[in-house]
């Protein structure tokens, strides 16, 4: 019997996932840099066009190589589905606007991505969509913004910066008791720490940029569901307007995949390392870490993930004392990224987090003191002194 790459484990779909060959027998996947498709008659280009045989018809549609892709990530993720987008934010963007009309309304949970946060805050209200922004954490928020046109539900669990997390499950139940879809931002669990699908969401979206290229090269994004959901919702929508990714970031993310388990696995064992090394330093005052056992929602965080991931926050009191943490780095970075191998470290409140009003800020708890770390593949050893030192002069 032929093998099934569903019955895989993880890491042989990460490696072999998806892999279509040529009939040159490459061993790396082929690199599709082509824009449209030749059809060997006009027949040919008829069926191909009435979806009566399979087949590419031009890159905004779908590519060999974007699809080698989609294939792998959606075999990684147990989606029956995956479509992928030039960047995270577009496939946020696609995934809301696929789901919602001009009257529906959308529940978030509160603590969002910038850029999330904007699309519905500023954007979607200009299509007459509107939004109650909730404590994600809170149940009986989640029943109580339900109206009689609520369509969907968006949180992002962990959430950024400060990892709080929100119970997929439960949060799914109240949606689909509303009629409404879960939509959940899984980029700071991965597809190896949680599987938000198997916990009754509805539709998962990642940014590939993060750890999926995991090396600072591209952009990307993705949109993963079942099916006949994810053909009735997206199939249009990204053809017509275009947010397709290029081939050459589908392969750069594609062999991405192949050692996102092995990256992931290798930054959360030195993201473990490092937080304890922050949270044992006089100049801290909080932690938050998902594989610690400290962090105030451990128990929901063991019930739905099965790692911690590679994302630190801490408070050191002060923007002045953040700053100087910051500063007196040697090896990790300040940059705003996450998921990279190199360790780096921001000030949310003054970069990722500066367009977020201070009222919605306290509101999350995000107060200038606070430091996010994504913690990469460098020696754990290294990285300990490094942010020992800076912690020092902090
Ligand atoms: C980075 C990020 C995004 C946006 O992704 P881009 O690829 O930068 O467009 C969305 N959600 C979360 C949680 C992110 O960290």
């Amino acid at each position: 019997m032929a093998e099934d790459p569903r019955d895989w484990e993880i890491e042989t779909r990460a490696v072999r996932g998806g892999m279509a060959r040529s009939p040159y027998g490459e061993i790396s996947e082929a690199l599709y840099l082509t824009q449209s498709f030749a059809y060997d008659s006009a027949e040919a280009a008829d069926k191909r066009f009435s979806g009566e045989e399979p087949g590419f018809i031009y890159q905004r549609f779908g590519n060999p190589t974007t699809q080698m892709f989609e294939d792998r990530l959606a075999l990684l993720e147990g989606a029956e589905s995956c479509r992928a987008t030039a960047s995270g934010m577009a496939a946020v963007h696609v995934a809301l606007t696929g789901l919602l009309r001009a009257g529906d309304h959308l529940v978030a949970g509160r603590a969002l991505f910038g850029s999330c946060r904007w699309i519905v805050s500023e954007l979607l209200p200009r299509f007459a969509v509107e939004t109650t922004y909730v404590d994600a954490t809170d149940l009986s928020a989640w029943k109580n913004a339900v109206r009689p046109n609520t369509k969907a539900f968006l949180i992002e669990s962990p959430a950024n910066p400060l990892l709080e997390v929100t119970a997929i499950g439960a949060v799914a139940e109240i949606a689909h008791a509303a009629g409404a879809k879960l939509v959940v931002d899984n980029v700071f669990a991965t597809p190896i720490f949680q599987k938000p699908l198997a916990l009754g969401a509805d539709i998962v979206v990642y940014s590939a940029t993060k750890h999926i290229d995991g090396q600072g090269r591209v952009l990307g994004g993705a949109i993963l569901g079942a099916e006949p959901l994810m053909t009735e919702t997206y199939k249009d929508i990204l053809r017509h307007t275009g947010p397709a990714l290029s081939p050459f970031n589908s392969w750069v993310l594609l062999k991405g995949l192949e050692t996102l388990e092995l990256r992931v696995r290798r930054q959360t064992d030195n993201a473990a390392k490092v937080a304890d090394v922050i949270a044992a330093h006089s100049k801290t005052q909080q932690t938050v870490y998902c594989g610690r056992p400290d962090h105030p929602q451990a128990a929901l965080i063991a019930n739905q993930m099965t790692g911690g991931g590679n994302v630190i926050a801490f408070d050191l009191g002060s923007r002045a004392a953040a700053w100087r943490f910051l500063d007196a780095l040697q090896i990790v970075d300040i940059s705003n990224n996450l998921g990279d191998a190199k360790s780096m470290a921001t000030h949310p409140c003054t970069t990722t987090h500066r367009s977020m009003p201070e009222a919605e800020r306290l509101e999350i708890g995000l107060t200038e003191g606070w430091v996010r770390m994504s913690v990469g593949l460098e020696g754990a050893g290294d990285l300990s002194r490094d942010v020992s030192r800076a912690l020092d002069a902090a």
